[in-house]
Order: structure tokens, then sequence, then C-alpha cells
């Protein structure tokens, strides 16, 4: 999907395809303007060859058709994949930006043109005038009138696909936060630890070093076993809002999965990432809960920490082993430790 049109393109666009959608009597709706966006950007010749016929044979293009062409052609290509999906929403938002700036500024263009228009009328006819030109001079008016008219209504129009647009834009917004957020701790999830880690590496400007830190928590198993799982959901929670306040930018806490966190320390190097495993094991064994609903007391909850720091031209998959082997050390040592791996 390819929608990276800089402003002046896409304003270019849209400046063929509203008069084309009003020509054909098309509803000015967020579907239709990426369906006409797209025809006059050519990303997908097909779809124009599809639109062409359909134009030709209806005089416009029916809803229905509109929907199956969008969902055919534009939609189809990116939900194969929930990535492609995501960065699909992406690149909709932003076509979606560049033509609402660009419609604003269309509007209140062609609705100055139309209002000096009418003023020029009314001067002129103030004027003493031939009797041939008196009639012509009428018309000119009747039509220019008209225009304003067709101009306000589709102003209108405007503004109602625009909020359409803004609350469109909030669905994407919220669906691209819940597919990266751990709904439990509200951490990000592994596919934004990834995303991060490949932005990082693959940055050329990016010459610093990155280290990872993979947590798990210790006996978790008998933690839920002896006080329930939805107490242990509590702690989980708690533990999100512990990382999230102990990390500060450029370190990411993530929940992987189950009881099992990871932590992604760009520019840190082995010895500083230990330092912030260490506070937050620190923190971790330091804190007695309790049970909201006996008051019964819970002893603190304890982690297991593994460190390990990216060696030259090492794949995530490997850091994230040797960061698991030192864990594993950690847990076979007595738990509640932070343990690194070899650079
Ligand atoms: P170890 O110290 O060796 O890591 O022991 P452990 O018991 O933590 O490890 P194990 O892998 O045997 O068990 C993990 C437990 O984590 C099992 C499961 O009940 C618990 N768990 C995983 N996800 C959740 C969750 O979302 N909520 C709750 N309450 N418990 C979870
Ligand atoms: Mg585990
Ligand atoms: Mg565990």
């Amino acid at each position: 999907m390819k929608f990276s049109d800089s402003s002046d393109e896409a304003a270019g666009y849209l400046r063929q395809a509203i008069p084309m959608m009003v020509k054909h009597n098309i509803v000015p709706n967020p579907l239709n303007y990426t369906l006409w966006y797209s025809y006059y950007s050519k990303i997908f010749p097909s779809l124009n060859t599809e639109l062409d016929k359909t134009v030709e044979r209806y005089g416009t293009c029916p809803p229905d058709v509109s929907e199956t062409l969008f969902l055919e052609h534009i939609n189809h290509l990116d939900n194969d994949s929930r990535d492609k999906l995501v960065l699909f929403q992406k690149q909709f938002s932003h076509v979606v930006d560049d033509l609402s700036d660009s419609m604003d500024h269309n509007a209140q263009q062609t609705n100055g043109y139309s209002q000096a228009l009418m003023e020029n009328l009314t001067e002129l006819s103030t004027h003493s005038l031939d009797e041939a030109i008196a009639p012509v001079l009428n018309k000119l008016s009747a039509n220019a009138s008209a225009i304003c008219t067709a101009n306000k209504e589709f102003q209108g129009q405007l503004s109602a696909a625009q909020s359409e647009i803004n609350t469109l834009k909030t669905e994407l917004e919220n669906s691209r936060k819940e597919a990266n957020t751990d709904p439990l701790t509200g951490l990000f999830n592994r596919r934004v630890f990834e995303a991060n880690y490949n932005q990082f590496v693959n940055d050329k400007n990016n010459q610093g070093t990155i280290t990872l830190i993979m947590m798990d928590l210790d006996k978790f198993k008998a933690f839920n076993d002896t006080h329930g799982h939805l107490v242990g959901d509590q702690i989980l929670k708690y533990i999100g809002q512990l990382l999230k306040k102990k990390c500060q930018d450029p370190v990411i806490p993530v929940r992987l999965g189950g009881e099992e966190f990871a932590l992604l320390c760009p520019h840190l190097d082995l010895e500083q990432a230990q330092i912030i495993a260490e506070r937050i094991r620190a923190k971790l064994a330091s804190m007695p809960y309790s049970s909201k609903r006996t008051g019964e007391k819970i002893p603190p909850i304890t982690a297991s920490f593994g460190v390990a720091q990216k060696r030259d031209d090492e794949s995530l998959s490997h850091i994230m082993e040797r960061a698991d082997q030192a864990l594993y050390a950690a847990k076979n040592e007595g738990r509640n430790q932070v343990k690194k791996a070899a650079n």
C-alpha cells in the first residue's frame, strides 16, 4: 500500500477528485474520498479500469459498487496480516489528514471567489446599463447565485464528511492502541518491542549499543494457587504500573506474555541496564501486599532477571536467548536476582 504522497501531491489529487465526485453525484464520505484519491494518484491501476467502466455504465458509482471496489482494491491488500493492516491504518489516517486540510483550504478559496463574484455583479447593477446588457446581467447574476448555493451545499457535505473522517480517525487510533497494548497491564506488547528493536538497529544514524533485560516472576504459579488468579492479575497490573514508573526514556518495558516481561534499553550498556534491573528487583522484593477481600498480608512477589547486550551482527532472537540463559542462571541460583550474560 502506497499513500506516501506529499501534501502538495495529495492536494492536487483532491482538486481533481472533488469536481469528479460532484459531477457524478458521489457522496463525499471517507470511503469515496479514498477511492477517488486512489484513482487520481493511480496507485491501483486495476481500480482505475473498474471505476472507468462503472462510471461509463451508470453515469455514477453506486454506493454498493464503491464499497466493493474499496474492499477489493484497497483494503484487502493489507488485510492479510495485522502488521500490514496497522500500516494501512497509519497511512490512511495520514491521507485523511492531508485531505481535511486541503478540503478546508479549497472550500475557503471557492467561497471567496463566489462572494467576490456576487459583489462585482451587485456593483455592476448600480450603474445604468444598456438595454441589451441588462438581461445578460440578470442571467449572469442568477447563475452566480446558483453557484453560491451549490457551493454552500457542497461545503455542508464536506463538513459532514470531515466529522465522519474525525470519527474514523479516532476509531483507527483506538484500534492501533489496542493492537499495541497488553490490556491487563497497559504495557506495550511484543509487537512494539520487536518494532522498536528493529527501528533502532536499522537506523543508520544510531551508532549506540542496545541492551535487553528479561524479567520473569518467581514461583508465580504457586502464588496463583495460594491466593487465586484474580489476586495474581492485580499483581501483574501493579507490576505494569511499577515498570512504567521506573523506566524512563529511552527504556521501553513490555509484557511478553504470562508473567514474563522485557525491557528494551537503547543506548544503554550491560552495566547501565543491570543497574535498572537491580532497582526494579529491589523495589518489587520490598513491596508487601494485602488482599483487598480478606485483608490478609501477602509477602512480596520477587522476580529474576537476565541482561544481555547486543553483540555486533547479533539477531534479536539470539540476544533474547542469551538474556534467557542469564535469567535461568538467576533462577537456578535462588531467584530474586539479576544475572548478566557474557559480552
Ligand atoms: P519460576 O520461578 O520458575 O518462573 O516459576 P513460575 O511458577 O513463575 O513459572 P511457571 O512457568 O511454572 O508458571 C507461570 C505461571 O504464571 C503460571 C500461570 O498461572 C501464571 N500466569 C501466567 N499468566 C498469567 C495471568 O495473566 N494472570 C495470572 N494471574 N497468572 C498468570
Ligand atoms: Mg515464565
Ligand atoms: Mg515465573
